[in-house]
């Protein structure tokens, strides 16, 4: 299989996904496919002509029958967040259109790697594994790799430390239910408990800060995307070429901490067939009771849609 990658919705989640995977050579071919065809058409065109600046990647606009050949399918098309609109707003919206979306994916391409980028993405993971339970660990949702990267830069920035030495993770929905895991946060292999100037307030601010960064980006340019298309384009390197990353991404959960039935954020060990395999993370009782607050919230949410 090649290292091809399809892209469907050509917006600027979408676009900004390929101009990442671009610039990092990271994949031999991209194809774009979005319900507006000459949309789809000049971003291939302008992002093909940034392909002499940075290295050989293949970018074409196409159709369905181009992800044959593909070993990774990112959704990132419909509608997206307005001003003041929860993520689960927009739940009736993209459900009909990834009822639509997803079985042309597997329909074309029984054995690609489905990453849902759009929201709510807890929401609509969940609806693709039920539309296709078989492939349950080869479908997952971007989920908090947004989130936490906030969180992890946040907490560089207070504590002056390069967010790459953080490990810090918000697991839970992608959205107002999410929780941060302070108890297993470090920095280096140091318990994060151990920073004094990381004040139960300081952590309140950091974790709302990040919590609410769709909300305040929004306001002011009515989209988020550069941060995403740089984790959607980890994601897929990570799974192009078998890295066996770490991501808190959104997945089936198979009991753990009592979940079933319900796509949210855990970190999981990601390769070529997508979930390789489950961690055994260990949280407090608080965190424990938070979590499975918000697998309610998502249940509900799932309960109203069926
Ligand atoms: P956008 O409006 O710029 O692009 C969406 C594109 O989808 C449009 O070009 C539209 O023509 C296309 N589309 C609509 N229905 C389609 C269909 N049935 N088939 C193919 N294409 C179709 O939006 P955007 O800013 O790129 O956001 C895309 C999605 O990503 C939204 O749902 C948004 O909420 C989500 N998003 C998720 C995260 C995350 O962390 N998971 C972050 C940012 C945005």
């Amino acid at each position: 299989m090649k290292n091809k990658v399809a892209i469907i919705g050509a917006g600027m989640v979408g676009s900004t996904t390929a101009y990442s995977l671009i610039t990092q050579n990271t994949a031999e071919e991209i194809v774009l496919l979005d319900a507006n065809s000459a949309l789809a058409q000049s971003q291939a065109m302008d992002l093909q002509h940034s392909v002499p600046f940075a290295g050989f990647t293949k970018v074409q606009a196409g159709t369905y029958q181009d992800l044959k050949d593909c070993a990774i399918v990112v959704i990132a098309c419909g509608a997206k967040q307005k001003p003041g609109e929860t993520r689960l707003d927009l739940v009736k919206k993209n459900s009909a259109i990834m009822k639509d979306v997803v079985p042309k994916v597997f329909q074309a391409n029984a054995h690609a790697v489905l990453i849902m980028v759009s929201n709510p993405v807890d929401i609509l993971t969940h609806q693709a594994i039920s539309l296709f339970p078989k492939k349950r660990d080869q479908i997952l949702g971007s989920g908090t790799i947004l989130d936490s990267a906030r969180f992890r830069f946040l907490l560089g920035q207070h504590l002056k430390i390069n967010p790459q030495s953080i490990h810090a993770y918000i697991v839970g929905e992608h959205g107002d239910s999410e929780l941060p895991l302070w108890s297993t946060a470090t920095v280096g292999n140091i318990p994060i408990a151990r920073f004094r100037s990381l004040t139960s307030g300081v952590k309140r601010t950091i974790f709302e800060k990040a919590k609410n960064a769709a909300y305040a980006i929004i306001e002011g340019k009515q989209a988020t995307y550069y941060a995403i298309a740089s984790g959607v384009a980890e994601l897929i390197e990570t799974i192009l070429f078998d890295r066996r990353t770490v991501w808190p991404v959104s997945h089936l959960m198979d009991g753990e901490f009592g979940l079933h039935d319900v796509a949210l954020s855990l970190p999981v060990v990601l390769g070529r067939q997508g979930i390789v395999e489950r961690l055994p993370v260990g949280i407090n009782a608080t965190e424990k009771k938070q979590l499975k607050q918000s697998a309610a919230k998502l249940r509900k949410v799932i309960q109203a849609l069926r």
